[in-house]
């Protein structure tokens, strides 16, 4: 693969569940530092995706790189995986652990290091995303925003390469949104590479680099959030964001 600057290369993804086809041929690629928004309705094959890039789902047919490495190739997949983080909807945070050990177990058990580094890098991510005072604190004794905040900060944590969000303020009340999506810009402005799946349009227009619409397995139209939102030029990407408003 050519071109160092970038992180992850998508070529004709393809994903099936029994016969029916729900990736059908996708590719796209991401430059580091790049914040990229998918949209799309529900059932499309977004979250197939995501899934697929960190070979939790594994694909039938197209590759995936993370920079170098072609990783749908790859026998040990620990190692890749340790350098994708990845948000969910639904936080999956470990509910007998605080916040500060949620942050800290991918940290002792999977990269091995001692408990007092680790204390310290998670303590440090979690000032990151606002959360210092509540380190001590259960899944149950923080609200939605707070538990969606320790599950960027356990990804960001294991330094990855790329963080895949996956619906990350869909569970939220309305209420709570703003903080994470903050959050979440503040990363990007950082530089990391990210890949978010959202219906938050006011993050998609204002923090993205650019933002894939996809439909029915397929990626329909892929540009600048200028180009989509003023200029849309594909007829179901017009209707799709038609309904949004
Ligand atoms: P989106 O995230 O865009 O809403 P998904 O990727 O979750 O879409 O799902 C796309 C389609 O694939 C849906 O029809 C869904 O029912 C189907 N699907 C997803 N995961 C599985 C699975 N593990 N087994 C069977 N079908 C699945
Ligand atoms: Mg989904």
């Amino acid at each position: 693969m050519s071109g160092e600057d970038i992180v992850l290369k998508i070529e004709d993804l393809k994903k099936s569940f029994g016969d029916k086809e729900v990736l059908k041929g996708v590719s796209f690629e991401m430059k580091k530092g790049e914040t990229k928004v998918i949209i799309g309705p529900s059932g499309t094959g977004k979250s197939t995706l995501l899934a697929c890039i960190n070979m939790l789902v594994v694909p039938n047919g197209g590759k995936i790189w993370l920079e170098s490495e072609e990783i749908t190739s790859v026998k040990n997949l620990n190692k890749i995986r340790q350098e994708i983080g990845f948000v969910f909807q639904d936080f999956g945070l470990f509910s007998h652990l605080t916040a500060l050990k949620n942050v800290m177990i991918g940290l002792t058990k999977v990269k091995k290091m001692d408990k007092e580094a680790a204390r310290e890098l998670a303590m440090a991510e979690l000032r990151r995303v606002g959360l210092e005072r509540e380190a001590d604190l259960y899944p149950a004794q923080l609200s939605g925003g707070q538990k969606q905040r320790v599950g960027i900060a356990r990804a960001l944590a294991m330094k990855p390469k790329i963080i895949l969000f996956d619906e990350p303020t869909s569970a939220l009340d309305p209420e709570l949104i703003g903080e994470v999506l903050s959050v979440m810009k503040n990363l990007a402005l950082s530089g990391m590479t990210m890949l978010v799946v959202t219906h938050e349009m006011g993050f998609a227009r204002t923090v993205s680099d650019e933002i894939i619409f996809m439909e029915n397995g397929y990626i329909v139209e892929q540009s600048s959030p200028e180009e989509m939102f003023k200029n849309p030029k594909n007829q179901r990407t017009k209707e799709f964001l038609f309904k949004l408003n």
